[in-house]
């Protein structure tokens, strides 16, 4: 303000002065803190600029109705209740066209959707046995089934009851229609989640299945316009009809093989890593055997396998400290990608595995959710460019918070803190491949002023996290702009 103004605002009435002072201070306080976001201030060109204030319409419509009814607000609510009306939304629409180029957080058998699942499993329907014990579901397929258990053939369930398919699914997913009485608490949740991956891997770990399911992965990431994915995997064994059982290289050769098929046939796919990992309820020996076949993989396979990681519930199960000498001694050997700090408790051991990951030189961390509370932690992330691998619908699922507006990755991206959002098991909560959590990210995650350039920061940012090298990042990112342009021109053209 220059001497003139401020001696006419010194004669004016004081309250008229004052409102405009304050006015002035307003907007210089707002103008520094406004929309601190991912991508917020990249110059678009003149036909960015048009899909972009498409996109921006359809976000403030929603948004603006979800104020004024807060019913109508999809983003703040629990997935199993709207994920029916965000297939409607305008800006998920534009989401599931974007190229969000990388997925570098998801757990192999937990990927394929809800319904391509079944469809797999009415595939693959014969000499599949289900054998129920206390409500425990275990499958199999045999030609002659074993006397380990009461097994029947899926077949002659469906024949018996006319709903097991529903009650097969309630087995193979977390979704109901009441979350909240459902799951009284995270351990009550977590039980029916591990149950999942048990019950099912009796049905993937059969060697045809997993074949097939796993090119239905990379399909189904394909058309939601995935290009490259990173994924936790025990390359659990696989078994035939003929009792055959292939261990776990023959695992890692069978899946390098169904991805260079893929590779044929889909010229915009990049890739896909492996990133070896095991439960953390393992006794030490057992870590150190996986991390030694983690080693030996990558010296066999350098392209195919990223590096390693430990699994499960963080709360209940063993802390990274506890296998410290063993990760200490891989450490110069195998990159490591440490779920840490997936939890609400501050200051126990799920919290603190984020000091020792951070010690144990971690390339990115998957969660971080409670890094929030931990300034040191974040200084760290942050100067060490240590990406957090953000997991939006997880996180409301398995009960770390309900609203995602509450989400800490809020935060994370206000503090400049390098993120990529993953889909973590979009197969147990019904979502598909990587959208629906994309647009948690954009919808709740970020402020109202947001928009493609958010959306193209985490594409850039998942490419930049990855476990690529140098030269493949720049190859990934020239692939991926090009997509970009495509997705601008249909934007443009877009009637919905
Ligand atoms: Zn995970």
């Amino acid at each position: 303000m220059n001497l003139s103004t401020t001696l006419v605002l010194l004669l004016l009435p004081t309250t008229f002065a004052d409102n405009i002072f304050y006015m002035k201070a307003r907007k210089a306080l707002s103008g520094k803190d406004a929309c601190h976001t991912l991508g917020v201030r990249r110059k678009l060109d003149t036909d960015e600029e048009k899909a972009n204030e498409k996109f921006r319409q359809y976000k403030y419509e929603e948004l603006d109705e979800g104020l004024i009814d807060n019913n109508k607000l999809l983003a703040r609510q629990h997935f199993f209740r709207v994920e029916n009306q965000i297939s409607k939304s305008k800006v998920f629409n534009v989401i599931k066209m974007f190229p969000k180029a990388a997925l570098l957080h998801g757990h192999g058998t937990a990927l394929l959707s809800t319904k391509k699942l079944f469809q797999l499993i009415n595939r693959f329907e014969d000499n599949l046995y289900i054998c129920i014990e206390n409500n425990n579901v275990k499958a199999r397929y045999f030609t002659n089934p074993d006397k380990t258990c009461s097994w029947l053939l899926l077949k002659d369930w469906r024949d018996k009851n006319g709903t097991f398919d529903l009650y097969l699914k309630s087995h193979l997913s977390l979704i109901v229609d009441n979350p909240e009485e459902t799951y009284r608490n995270q351990n009550e949740i977590w039980v029916k989640f591990e149950k999942i991956f048990s019950t099912l891997s009796g049905i993937l770990n059969y060697k045809p299945v997993f074949e097939a399911y796993l090119y239905d992965v990379l399909q189904e990431f394909y058309d939601d316009n995935v290009m490259y994915l990173e994924v936790r995997s025990g390359l659990s064994m696989l078994y035939d009809l003929n009792e055959k059982s292939y261990d776990r290289f023959e695992v890692a050769k069978i899946m390098k093989a169904i991805v260079e098929k893929f590779k044929t046939t889909h010229k915009n796919f990049f890739g896909f890593k492996i990133i070896v990992s095991t439960h953390r309820n393992q006794e030490n020996e057992g870590v150190r055997q996986r991390a030694q076949l983690a080693l030996d993989l990558s010296n066999l396979h350098p392209n195919f396998i990223a590096g390693f990681d430990l699994v499960g519930y963080e709360d209940k199960g063993k802390p990274l400290s506890d296998y410290k000498d063993i990760l200490l001694q891989y450490s110069g050997q195998l990159k490591y990608f440490f779920h840490a700090g997936e939890t609400n408790w501050f200051g126990y051991p799920a919290d603190h595995n984020l000091f020792d990951a951070i010690l144990l030189n971690t390339t990115r961390i998957g969660h971080g959710f409670s890094a929030l509370k931990h300034p040191e932690i974040l200084r760290k992330i942050k100067d060490a460019k240590i990406p957090l691998e953000i997991c939006p619908i997880s996180n409301q699922v398995l009960m770390l918070v309900s609203d995602l507006r509450n989400h800490p990755a809020n935060f994370y991206i206000s503090k400049g803190i390098p993120i990529v959002i993953g889909s973590d098991d979009p197969s147990f909560w019904g979502a598909v491949a990587l959208s629906h959590d994309w647009y948690y990210a954009f919808m709740a995650m970020s402020c109202r002023e947001t928009d493609l350039r958010f959306l193209e920061k985490l594409a850039i940012n998942s490419i930049i996290a990855s476990a690529l090298t140098h030269a493949e990042k720049i190859i990934f990112l020239n692939k991926w702009k090009e997509q970009w342009r495509f997705f601008i021109e249909d934007l443009i053209k877009l009637q919905l």
